[in-house]
């Protein structure tokens, strides 16, 4: 596997890579679900890239970047165990030298569930994904559902300004009792761990009764009586598939989304109702 950490040096090697070109970016700290990404790319595309950056730009001033989990060599390990051909692993000043001033701002859609709560974190992830793709110049960008917020975000970034790379969402990767993979998760202690699956039993009662005909109140209302007392819920709703607008009923594609903390955790996931 090759190990790019310029700028420079990562356009050589991609720019040389068989196509078609497949790319993972993560933040590191990986788990199985980052290399469920890897695994989708190794299946469609010639060339696997991946990266690993601890994008400071998507931390609020409140947020954990410090405290983020860092394990550059395991991951490296990960990666080449799972198929990736070259790594991208830029430092902070190689993304953001000085001077740097240009983000993405990606409209309304960043502003609402995950981008009210934490804000500015959108234009931090489309800007950091808006140079990742002008340097690794993939033909498919592979995202997980885990995101979908994310995933749509970037989705509208990739079609407003033109970039010529397909995406693909791969499903969330979960642990036998449903909660799903998150570097995050290692944050929970014991009793947080113990009912942290509450959120994605939530997220099913709330498909579950939209699919029984209940109304999107009356789901979601069942939704928050599955979670935890112990947890505090910041959203539970039904969002477009596309857009991310909040629907009364399935008639198109739906995420059924929801957010919430564990102690001082937050975690985040959804579901897709096609
Ligand atoms: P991150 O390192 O948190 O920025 O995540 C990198 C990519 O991995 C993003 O596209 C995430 O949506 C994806 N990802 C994170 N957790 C999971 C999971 N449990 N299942 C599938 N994909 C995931």
């Amino acid at each position: 596997m090759q190990v790019a950490e310029t700028v420079a040096r990562a356009r050589e090697l991609f720019a040389a890579s068989p196509r078609p070109l497949g790319f993972v970016p993560t933040m590191g700290a990986l788990h199985a679900g980052h290399l469920a990404l890897v695994r989708r790319a190794r299946e469609r595309c010639a060339t696997v890239a991946a990266s690993i950056f601890v994008n400071p730009l998507q931390f609020g001033p409140s947020e954990d970047l410090a405290r983020y989990p860092r394990d550059p060599e395991h991951d490296r390990q990960k990666l080449e165990a799972a198929g990736v051909d070259a790594v991208f692993m830029p430092d902070g000043a190689a993304m953001y030298p000085d001077g740097f001033a240009t983000t993405v701002d990606v409209g309304a859609i960043a502003t609402v569930f995950e981008g009210a709560i934490r804000p500015g974190h959108f234009r931090g992830v489309a800007t950091i994904i808006a140079k990742l793709l002008n340097v690794v110049r993939p033909d498919v960008l592979f995202l997980g559902q885990k995101d979908a917020q994310q995933a749509i975000v970037l989705r509208h970034m990739i079609a407003d300004l033109n970039f010529s790379v397909e995406t693909e969402i791969v499903p969330t990767v979960r642990e036998s009792d449903g909660l799903a993979l998150s570097s995050r998760n290692a944050y929970l202690d014991a009793q947080e761990r113990a009912i942290a699956p509450t959120l994605h039993a939530a997220l099913e009662a709330v498909g579950a009764a939209l699919q029984a005909g209940r109304t999107k109140s009356d789901a979601v209302a069942a939704g928050s009586t599955a979670l935890s007392p112990s947890a505090t819920l910041e959203y539970l709703d039904v969002v477009d598939g596309t857009t991310f607008a909040p629907v009364e009923r399935l008639d198109a594609p739906a995420f059924v989304i929801g957010a919430a903390r564990f102690g001082k955790t937050r975690l985040i996931d959804n579901l897709w109702i096609p």
